[in-house]
């Protein structure tokens, strides 16, 4: 008898980011840690994946999911690390920052 019914507990689906703001992944949230330290500069994802220790892939992922969460922005320039211009993700500047 071949039982195998691959337990179909259907029923947890995640991934709603809309409604759920604070629900941001490790890799996000030690992302935007990194992020917050060179504020000034920003980082390329390629970076961003370098420093936090992730493939870049997954920066990516998570770079967009921090976007969606209006944690941080990202813009086109050179970036703060490797001084090449692409895409630049940094957070937003502090409301007290003169
Ligand atoms: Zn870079």
């Amino acid at each position: 008898m071949m039982s195998a019914a691959a337990g179909a507990v259907g029923g947890v689906v995640g991934r709603e980011g809309r409604c759920a703001p604070q629900m941001l992944s490790d890799t996000a949230v030690a992302i935007l840690a990194f992020l917050q330290t060179i504020a000034a500069a920003g980082a390329c994802e390629e970076c961003v994946g370098v420093y936090v220790g992730v493939a870049r892939h997954e920066a990516i992922d998570s770079i967009r999911e921090l976007v969606d969460a209006s944690r941080i922005l990202c813009i086109y320039g050179a970036c703060g690390l490797c001084r090449q211009r692409r895409l630049v993700a940094r957070v937003w500047r502090p409301a007290s920052a003169a």
